[in-house]
């Protein structure tokens, strides 16, 4: 987990839960010139959120410490990047890791319109939600169809796979060698808070990629919607991820 948190309480509690799950911390940076990176999250009764975040020390998080965890991001067996840090540094880790031969997983959130085009051609996988679809794309994306047609304007722009995510409808992916939109269904669950779901999704296909490389994509779409699908069950965003030792065995 290469990040900066801020010298204080939310920091130290952050480092704090990081150890607890067995993640190094080597490479987490702690700063005293920013309050470490907050959301505040509104929950709606159909499990449907509002978050605002306060970046913090996160947007502090420079190419410089970058270079300092050279070693782990060149060791990686996926790397996986979003733009909660900046777009610049965002782009610097792509760039290590894409020149390494280590693999890709770019997730575009929070979304902006103008993304730097490198961000297409260093992504060996683009995953993202309908509303980041939209803004990347100017397309309205609402349904199985439209996601599929924006995955193609996405795979255009030169990722290897795109893949957006559909809520309750699981994703739809598309590659370079098969450029057909693919519809991947999840489970029918009762959503209780889905906050959070799509980083299940995207934390659970890192899973696959470096540990089953061998799986199809299909299959590891549909056993990342599972993962994100039970995330969304119980309230709380890390809290309701499960643990490995929870899940079935045919999962792994
Ligand atoms: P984000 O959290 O980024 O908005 P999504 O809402 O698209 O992302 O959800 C990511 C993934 O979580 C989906 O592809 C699906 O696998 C799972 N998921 C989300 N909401 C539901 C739901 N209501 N029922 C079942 N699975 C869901």
């Amino acid at each position: 987990m290469v990040c900066k948190v801020g010298k204080d309480s939310f920091g130290d509690d952050y480092i704090e839960n990081l150890k607890q799950n067995d993640i190094s911390t080597e490479f987490t940076y702690q700063t005293k010139d920013a309050a470490t990176g907050a959301a505040s999250i509104i929950v709606n009764n159909e499990g449907q959120n509002i978050i605002v975040i306060v970046a913090g020390a996160n947007l502090l998080l420079n190419t410089e410490d970058l270079r300092e965890a050279g070693s782990v991001i060149s060791r990686a067996k996926v790397m996986i990047c979003q733009l909660e840090i900046t777009p610049t540094t965002s782009l610097e880790a792509l760039k290590m890791a894409h020149s390494n031969g280590v693999r890709t997983l770019f997730n575009p959130a929070p979304a902006i319109a103008d993304l730097d085009p490198q961000f297409y051609t260093l992504s060996d996988v683009f995953c993202c939600n309908e509303s980041e679809a939209e803004i990347l794309t100017g397309l309205t994306v609402s349904s199985r169809a439209e996601a599929g047609e924006a995955t193609l304007v996405l795979l255009a722009r030169g990722c290897q796979v795109v893949i957006i995510t559909l809520g309750a409808d699981g994703c739809v992916t598309a590659s370079q060698t098969e450029p057909a939109p693919k519809h991947i269904p999840t489970e029918k669950v009762k959503a209780v808070d889905t906050t959070g779901a799509g980083d299940s999704f995207v934390g659970a296909l890192a899973f696959y990629l470096a540990y089953y490389p061998s799986l199809s994509l299909e299959e590891m779409l549909k056993r990342s919607n599972f993962i994100a699908a039970v995330s969304i069950r119980t309230a709380g965003t890390q809290s309701s991820y499960p643990y490995k030792k929870d899940l079935p065995l045919t999962l792994f």
